[in-house]
């Protein structure tokens, strides 16, 4: 099996956006991820272009991706202070969207790099 390099790859898990990553793939799946810290070594490791999941779940089950908005919109409309967390492998304009939906809502916004 021969390994093709990619020098100066870009790792979008934290938001730290290291851009200096250097990875070994087959073509198929990632098998390194030189210089990316543990967080970004899962990432990459484990990422796959498969598709695992539904595009949304209501109470775990696969539920249309409108109604699951619809749900998510009730929900924190009617939370008293929500927290809009996670945003890793997110795009900037995706982190921006959430700032303002935090700041609209009146919640608190944190990144899972506080963990
Ligand atoms: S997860 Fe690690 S390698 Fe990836 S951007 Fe964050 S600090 Fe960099």
């Amino acid at each position: 099996m021969e390994l093709k390099i990619i020098d100066h790859a870009t790792c979008t898990f934290c938001g730290c956006v290291c851009d200096d990553i250097q990875l070994h793939s087959d073509g198929q799946r990632i098998h390194k991820a030189e210089k990316a810290c543990v967080l970004g070594k899962a990432w990459f490791l484990n990422h796959s272009a498969e598709k695992h999941y539904p595009d949304a779940l209501i109470d775990g089950e696969p539920a249309k991706l409108a109604d699951a908005i619809s749900l998510a919109a009730e929900l924190l409309h009617a939370a008293d202070m929500p927290l809009v967390y996670g945003m890793s492998n997110t795009t900037c304009e995706a982190q921006k969207q959430c700032v303002a939906m935090a700041d609209h809502l009146g919640g608190l916004l944190d990144s899972h790099t506080s963990l």
